[in-house]
């Protein structure tokens, strides 16, 4: 076994960008809560079909800002500093921005990378009511039913381990209302990018639900996910992660009950699996 995860090991180093020994970062490693051995081996486009992530990655046991493979989002493509992408991902932001610009387009980052700690503070935070959730309500007092009050947090969080924002592919984009994108300056972004973004290899998970989309969070035009490794990664997903294994954060018991990974996880807009 140790022989084999070395040859792993040396098999990814033509195109690792690790910067540490990486000794424990083994393919299958489970979620840890130190995270330090998530790293994610830096692949060429043409691995990315195949590529996988140790599954303490896919769940966001790791810290953006320590792991090899991510940088810090300049401050002229965000709303704050301090927030993290996938280089590639970021890469193709940069390209997708100027083009906008370009076009007078102005791309906001309002959110990024959210490692499980991260979603964790968000989700429980709804959960308890320490945060008012949409609509102004305390969840513990609207919704005292479990699955009820983790179904309504869902329409628009989603729960710790089971995130795409884990995976350092997607981002929030200008403003958190589907409404704002409807007239005006977000009107322009959005039909900007419904037009355009694919080009970058960006792709609206979160469409509206309907038949093609049945399942999963409320519709988001402000989230967008940088396929070329978000669709591998989805695609790991599906054949790894079960209900069971979303734990770790208050409300969990009910992750299998409503199907977190069928429902939310693999819930997208298809054409963002292919
Ligand atoms: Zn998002």
């Amino acid at each position: 076994m140790r022989i084999t995860i070395i040859l792993l090991l040396f098999g990814f180093l033509p195109f690792c960008s690790c910067t540490s020994s990486g000794g424990d970062a083994t393919a299958d490693s489970t979620a840890s809560d130190s995270g330090q051995s998530a790293e994610a081996p830096s692949l060429s486009s043409a691995s990315r079909d195949t590529l996988t992530v140790p599954r303490s990655y896919l769940m966001g046991q790791f810290e953006p800002s320590e792991h090899p493979d991510f940088s810090p989002i300049a401050i002229e493509h965000a709303d704050r500093g301090g927030l993290y992408l996938r280089t590639d991902a970021y890469e193709a932001f940069k390209k997708m921005y100027a083009a906008a610009k370009a076009d007078g387009i102005n791309l906001v980052i309002r959110s990024a990378t959210r490692n499980f700690a991260s979603q964790k503070g968000i989700w429980e935070a709804k959960w308890t009511g320490a945060r008012k959730i949409e609509g102004g309500q305390d969840a513990t007092v609207a919704f005292p039913d479990p699955v009820v009050r983790a179904k309504t947090i869902l329409k628009f969080s989603s729960m710790p381990g089971s995130s795409r924002h884990h995976w350092g592919t997607d981002i929030d984009l200008n403003n958190f209302t589907n409404e704002w994108f409807e007239s005006g300056e977000g009107k322009e972004i959005y039909d900007w990018l419904t037009t355009h973004a694919a080009e970058y290899g960006y792709c609206q998970p979160y469409t509206a639900k309907g038949p093609a989309r049945p399942n999963g969070y409320n519709e988001e035009r402000w989230h967008w996910s940088y396929m070329p490794v978000s669709r591998p990664l989805t695609a790991q997903a599906e054949r790894e992660l079960t209900n069971e294994m979303i734990t770790g954060f208050q409300g969990a018991e009910t992750a299998t009950e409503i199907g977190i990974v069928e429902n939310y996880v693999l819930g997208i807009n298809p054409s963002c699996r292919e």
